[in-house]
């Protein structure tokens, strides 16, 4: 089918998106429009730095971004360099694969004080993110406290904690390496709203916290369930099983010489962070819950700390002209349909939730929507009409090959077992391309 598509953003849901059509539109012409230099999203600036093998997914996007047929244009920003009715006008179909790149914000008195912050720009931080680097979180602290029963949380504590040659195996940008090596942090808090039943870590992920050759995962057997209650649905059942035996192992293990620890509270509703300017701490109040709610005791709990981060989620942003739904933070969409010719995959279309392979479904979804929308192909010239365009307002493309350069140079750059030394900093990037 001839048709021209754009797909915005270059994260996990637009390559799978990308790679559906690819297999189901023949002569489909694609771009993949990305804000970033570098493609990938929440692969390279999401996945943990110690998730080497999750992060291998990438190489399968590679090969998609080489087939016929598909262009990336990389460093331009929807909004800036070209608008979004722009790019609808100038192609048959647009895609919007942008996640939800923003920290569900924590909204309890003294959250603004220095040393709280967002686990996406944690996380994007310590992933060498571009628009995160500056955060430089103050890690010369001995305790810190992670909010939130989720994997984030836990990719976020398990890198805090890890050993200094087990970091040295990840692609932590060096200067969050080194801030984390010098660290003195003893003591990770992992604490949730709910209990272990309802927490929703994956197995595989809380069991490698057993994996530290530093750390030794606590917890207060007095926390765990005897059972899990009858109304608890099969898939969470199974989960929850998993995951109570796994902090069952936690709470009867000798933390032996293991010098540091990642204690997991539950039941435990942050309320107050304490502290001047600074943090110094954080209030809990114990919980219990009512119908799977947490409901506060009034019993107050707290814990010293010069780090908090807020693991409680993502969200995306609103995108100008269309309509958002403010609950679930998503664009309302019809199974990732929102109008004709306008299409969502990926976080912006279901919420912040589920594993990198959770969006490859999104992207078959929206090829049966555009075959029905398109059934003779589409007209509008796509690409050609793109590059006129980005030609005269003289924005700098960075195509494919251009990012393979820079791999490239985050690959020679590497020191020792480090697969890549990444670039952090956009004119750095540019300056690499343009040979200065
Ligand atoms: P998540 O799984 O939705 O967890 C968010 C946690 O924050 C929940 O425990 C939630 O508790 C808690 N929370 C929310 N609001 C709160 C508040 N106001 N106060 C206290 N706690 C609050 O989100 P995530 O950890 O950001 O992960 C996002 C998605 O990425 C998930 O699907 C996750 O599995 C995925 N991911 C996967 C991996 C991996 O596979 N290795 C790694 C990272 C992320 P309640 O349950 O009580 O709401």
């Amino acid at each position: 089918m001839e048709i021209s598509v754009a797909i915005i953003g270059s994260g996990p849901a637009g390559f799978y998106a990308a790679d559906a059509l690819i297999k189901n539109a023949d002569d489909a012409q694609i771009d993949i429009i990305e804000r970033l230099p570098t493609p990938y999203g929440l692969i390279r600036g999401g996945v943990a730095p110690d998730h080497q093998t999750t992060k291998k997914v990438a190489i399968k996007f590679e090969k998609t971004a080489l087939k016929d047929g598909l262009q990336y244009f990389g460093n331009i920003e929807v909004g800036r360099d070209v608008t979004l009715e722009e790019l609808r006008e100038i192609y048959d179909v647009v895609i919007l694969a942008i996640g939800a790149p923003a920290d569900r914000v924590l909204t309890i008195p003294g959250s603004d004080k220095i040393g709280v912050h967002g686990s996406a720009a944690f996380v994007g931080w310590y992933n060498g993110h571009p628009d995160f680097v500056e955060l430089a979180p103050d890690l010369n602290v001995d305790a810190a406290v992670v909010i939130g029963n989720g994997n984030v949380a836990l990719d976020i504590a398990r890198v805090l904690v890890r050993s200094s040659s087990g970091r040295a195996k990840t692609d932590l940008p060096n200067y969050a390496r080194g801030a984390m090596d010098a660290s003195p942090i003893k003591d990770v808090y992992i604490m949730g709203r709910r209990g272990p039943i309802e927490a929703k870590f994956t197995n595989v992920e809380l069991r490698e916290m057993l994996d530290l050759t530093e750390c030794a995962p606590i917890v207060d057997a007095a926390d765990l369930p005897e059972f899990i209650p009858e109304n608890v649905e099969n898939r969470d059942r199974r989960l929850a099983k998993k995951n109570l035996y796994t902090l069952c192992a936690f709470s009867e293990l000798d933390p032996g010489a293991k010098p540091k620890r990642a204690h997991f509270g539950f039941y435990a509703m942050p309320v107050e962070i304490l502290g001047g300017e600074r943090v110094e701490g954080i209030r809990f109040e114990r919980t219990k819950l009512e119908d799977g709610h947490a409901i506060g005791t009034g019993e107050m709990m707290d814990i010293p700390c010069g780090l908090v981060v807020a693991a409680i989620g993502y969200r995306a942003d609103p995108v100008p002209g269309l309509p958002y739904d403010e609950v679930k933070g998503i664009i309302p969409n019809d199974k990732g349909r929102i109008e004709k010719g306008l299409y969502a995959v990926g976080w912006i279309k279901r919420g912040p939730s589920g594993v990198i392979s959770s969006s490859r479904p999104d992207g078959v979804e929206v090829v049966e929507h555009i075959a029905a929308d398109f059934p003779n192909g589409g007209k509008k010239a796509g690409r050609t009409k793109l590059l006129e365009l980005l030609n005269e307002r003289a924005v700098r493309i960075v195509h494919f090959e251009d990012w393979k350069k820079l791999e490239a140079a985050e690959h020679h750059r590497a020191e020792q077992a480090q697969p890549r030394q990444k670039f952090t900093d956009i004119d750095a990037m540019m300056d690499h391309l343009e040979g200065k």
